[in-house]
């Protein structure tokens, strides 16, 4: 029987770099941008043949910035993947874009590419949160590039928040929730501002970093609003909890919300350690029980990948992981959503109870309020949730 798969590709290219972001992204002109699909098209046709035995159940080309391909360069990579890996007929095929660079031939290309889903990128609705974050469209670009989707049919849409921001309140992130859910998206993931090391917000709200460029030195001091304070952070998080949960979005992950039965089945690969495989800069994978990343270098892995290599060599370095991290990564990841971890699994796979293995932990936290055992499954409470890298942590052995 054909094993399941998932597989992400990543595209790091973005108009301009947003001033909290540190995912593997850069700006890039056109004919690298070429040269690098090129590379990603050797690299999965190089691959394919270890993965005959498997049947991709979701496909993710995420960033950066996918949209700003072309519709051709989104034709071939999708017809390259669908030649060389056996994707599922009921697949669910995500494509990230972001506002200010959807167009009506690219989402044609989408498409006829099988793409249906589409995650866009939104983060505010208030320009001036928008501007200060460095990113490059309006609330107006992005209702025209919302609009444009479902013209096109796509049925299937998730929108990216993002609370706790510089000089948001309560009042304007609510706001931002009423006009998102106003627009009835099928999903929606709301994230936190978190202050990554090495960003131009980091040096300007979280300490020291390293310097940023000119323009992004610019834009940050311009942007000299205060985060909100600790109190607030926690209003928005639990008004983002109420306020989705009346709208009809079922929180299933920490951040992640859906109407019925549209969860995003990609990511709980993620989440439950399912199968997965990333082609691209910096891309992921864990098959088989061992995790490996692409090299994060644009000219290395530009150089690896010029030519298709024949399925001579898999892209893969580092061990098995043990069966400690195998258990590690089940609980703090199984935790992250609200159906939690199952007794009977965690046994099916490990051959011991979970109470043996962390009975002390799941004791004091269930003592504590911020986990519950019902039904066969540990999952975080509600107050978990609020505490939930501290509680996850726990489950490191
Ligand atoms: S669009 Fe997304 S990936 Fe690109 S710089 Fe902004 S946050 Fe990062």
């Amino acid at each position: 029987m054909e094993k399941k798969l998932g597989i992400y590709m990543h595209i790091p290219f973005c108009a301009r770099k947003c001033l909290y972001c540190d995912f593997l992204s850069m700006p890039a002109p056109r004919p690298l941008q070429a040269a690098y699909v090129r590379a990603l098209r050797n690299e999965m046709e190089s691959q394919a043949s270890f993965y005959r035995g498997y049947r991709a159940e979701t496909v993710f080309l995420g960033g950066g910035t996918p949209s700003l391909l072309s519709a051709a360069e989104i034709r071939a990579l999708f017809s390259c993947l669908h030649d060389c890996y056996r994707i599922a007929g009921d697949a669910e095929i995500t494509m990230e874009m972001n506002p200010g660079t959807v167009t009506g031939e690219m989402l044609a290309a989408c498409q006829s590419a099988g793409v249906n889903r589409i995650s866009l990128g939104l983060q505010s609705a208030q320009d001036e949160e928008l501007r200060r974050l460095g990113r490059i469209h309006t609330w107006e670009m992005f209702l025209q590039s919302y609009r444009l989707c479902r013209a096109y049919g796509f049925d299937n849409i998730n929108i990216d928040l993002m609370s706790a921001l510089p000089g948001q309140t309560l009042a304007s992130w609510r706001d931002t929730l009423e006009k998102t859910t106003a627009l009835t998206p099928e999903h929606i993931s709301a994230y936190s501002l978190i202050l990554e090391e090495g960003t131009p917000f980091y040096e300007t709200y979280g300490g020291e970093s390293t310097p940023a460029g000119s323009y992004e030195r610019e834009n940050t001091e311009r942007a000299g609003d205060a985060l909100p304070d600790e109190d607030t952070e926690r209003d928005m998080d639990d008004l983002t909890k109420r306020f989705l949960a009346e709208r009809g979005y079922a929180r299933y992950e920490i951040s992640n919300y859906a109407r019925k039965g549209k969860k995003c089945r990609h990511n709980c690969i993620y989440w439950t350690r399912g199968e997965y495989v990333g082609f691209g800069l910096g891309a992921a994978s864990l098959v088989a029980e061992k995790r490996w990343s692409n090299k994060r270098e644009m000219q290395a892995y530009l150089h690896r990948w010029e030519n298709p290599d024949g399925g001579q060599g898999r892209e893969e370095s580092g061990q098995r992981l043990s069966r400690k991290e195998q258990m590690e990564e089940t609980m703090y990841l199984g935790l992250r959503m609200t159906q939690g971890v199952s007794l009977v699994d965690f046994r099916r796979t490990f051959g011991c109870e979970m109470e043996e293995i962390y009975g002390e932990v799941l004791k004091r936290y269930t003592a504590m309020g911020l986990l519950r055992c019902a039904d066969g499954r540990v999952s975080l409470t509600d107050r978990g949730i609020e505490v939930s890298n501290y509680v996850l942590a726990d489950f490191l052995l």
